[in-house]
């Protein structure tokens, strides 16, 4: 390093921190489609890792959707939803996510990232508060921060703190807005949003849920925390993303029309960042049509995560909270996770070690994910897998 780059030395010793703690990120490459079987690093697997829930993201029907979107849209959208970006395409996405989900209505987004950035500051800001789960996915903690309210974390899944919370400080404040995950997506519990619900309405708070991981998984056929808790017209807002169970790349607002309307007059990442391409818009509706068609593939996905979660933890795996098809294998150890992670790609299993800070400190687990693509052998196949890195390393007891 030379002397005039003296000025960037925080980095390497950041980096090197990060190496020394086993918090440091190395990003293996994708050599095939999104699938229950990848190419990584040039290394067949079987992937535990995908947010792909349904298979969607190969699917022959969105491919074929997206194909013929390009050949009569073209590829970017060169705009703007709010100037020149808002395809035919669009609005009939929009409409046909709200009736999926019976809302009033719903604004197509970037992402469900862009989603949380787009939705929180319009309806809080300086001299507001939020109340949000101290779990909260990074992308309503951001989203918080950049409205400029004031945050008031209450106890993860906790609606009695909650409300302590709410009868503590909103008082002091203008209005108040609560924020959960639906389904957490680090531990795979689901939030309590029916009690949630209570409290907030109890005291005025408007009310959001992110759904990201519960879109296309909890509820009838796939759709959502709401219906699942059979809370339909309550929530004020429900925010998903169309990146996940749904395949593809995208993030959904919905909720009351009021809401949804005043979002797209003043939403920053709707207004100055360009539309979702035509592929992507067109490989979402798909997505719908066969969310509507069938439930099939909406059963096997729970179907399969309680036959790996039983497997596991019938070899004496930890598998902390989870309620869904995320589920982590606790370990505690970051360098442990890390070297279990290793053992299980060495030995042909794609699960993914996640450590501080997505998760706190001294909770490194290793995230499995199962799919609809993934097959009873396949399942089988994982969970040997398990038995043998966790007996090696002395995770579990061999028995
Ligand atoms: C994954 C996730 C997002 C981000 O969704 P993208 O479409 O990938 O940007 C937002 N919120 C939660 C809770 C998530 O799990």
């Amino acid at each position: 390093m030379s002397n005039t780059d003296s000025k960037l030395q925080f980095i390497q010793e950041e980096i090197a921190r990060l190496q020394a703690e086993n918090l440091f990120i190395n990003i293996r490459t994708m050599e095939s489609a999104a699938d229950g079987w990848m190419v990584v690093d040039g290394k067949r697997v079987l992937n535990f890792c995908t947010n792909n829930y349904l298979g969607l993201a190969n699917h022959p029907r969105m491919r074929r959707a997206a194909q013929e979107a390009i050949d009569r849209w073209g590829v970017g959208p060169a705009a703007v939803r709010t100037i020149a970006g808002t395809t035919a395409l669009h609005l009939e996405l929009e409409r046909r996510l709200a009736a999926f989900k019976g809302v009033e209505d719903a604004l197509f987004v970037q992402s469900g990232f862009n989603a949380n950035q787009a939705a929180i500051a319009p309806l809080v800001g300086k001299g507001d508060v939020i109340f949000s789960d101290r779990l909260n996915h990074a992308s309503i903690i951001d989203g918080s921060r950049l409205s400029g309210a004031k945050i008031i974390v209450y106890e993860h899944c906790d609606p009695a703190d909650a409300e302590a919370k709410i009868q503590q400080h909103l008082p002091q404040y203008r209005r108040g807005l609560l924020i959960t995950d639906g389904v957490f997506s680090m531990d795979g519990d689901i939030a309590p949003l029916d009690r949630l619900y209570e409290v907030a309405e109890k005291h005025g708070v408007m009310t959001m849920v992110d759904d990201a991981h519960g879109e296309g998984v909890l509820g009838k056929g796939g759709r959502g925390i709401v219906d699942h808790f059979g809370l339909h017209g309550r929530f004020d807002v429900e925010i998903g993303t169309l990146s996940k169970a749904f395949g593809a790349v995208g993030g959904v607002i919905a909720g009351k029309k009021l809401i949804v309307d005043f979002i797209r007059q003043k939403a920053r990442p709707f207004l100055f960042s360009s539309a979702t391409t035509p592929a992507d818009t067109a490989a979402c509706l798909a997505a719908v049509d066969l969310l509507e068609e069938s439930e099939e593939l909406v059963t096997r996905l729970w179907e399969n995560a309680v036959y790996l979660r039983d497997g596991l933890q019938k070899l004496g795996f930890d598998t902390g909270s989870s309620q869904t098809p995320i589920i982590p294998v606790m370990l505690g150890d970051a360098a442990l996770t890390k070297r279990f992670s290793r053992r299980l790609f060495e030995e042909g299993v794609f699960a993914m070690g996640i450590g501080f800070p997505t998760v706190p400190q001294g909770l490194a687990r290793i995230r499995v994910m199962n799919t609809a693509a993934h097959s009873r052998a396949d399942l089988d196949l994982g969970v040997d897998v398990f038995a043998r890195v966790g007996r090696e390393l002395g995770v579990i007891t061999s028995g």
